[in-house]
């Protein structure tokens, strides 16, 4: 199933809830976080419904490389590419995790503290 009703991210990409655009490529999508938590956060997510990093297969590679690809994209439109920034998968109660849709955290335009909290 490529869209599940329901699911916030999926609404976004039907353009039922608005979203502010990064970049929008075949298989992905990156747009600002509602609530962000550093200069630049973007979520980037697949146009397919995946639930989270622990709901990954197999045949999930193409995808999840043009995910990588977008968040590489985001960054140097974001002028963070040499500075650096931070990618962050959350899964499940522990790390936070709000929204049953994969999503790559893209933070960065401050020093990151390590661990995060
Ligand atoms: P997580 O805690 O890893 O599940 O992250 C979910 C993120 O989605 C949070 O940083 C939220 O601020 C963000 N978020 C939730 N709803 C929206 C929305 N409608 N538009 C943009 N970002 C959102
Ligand atoms: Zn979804």
């Amino acid at each position: 199933m490529s869209q599940v009703a329901g699911c916030v991210f999926c609404a976004i990409l039907r353009g039922e809830l608005p979203s502010t655009e990064v970049l929008s490529t075949t298989r992905t999508y990156a747009f600002r976080d509602i609530n962000p938590g550093a200069p630049t956060h973007v979520l980037v997510i697949p146009r397919q419904h995946i639930t989270d990093a622990a709901a990954i297969e197999d045949d999930h590679g193409e995808v999840l490389a043009e995910l990588f690809v977008t968040a590489q994209r985001v960054a140097e439109a974001e002028g963070l590419a040499e500075r650096g920034y931070r990618l962050v998968f959350n899964v499940g109660q522990d790390s936070g995790n709000s929204v049953p849709h994969l999503h790559l955290h893209l933070l960065g335009g401050r020093v990151m503290a390590w661990p995060p909290g």
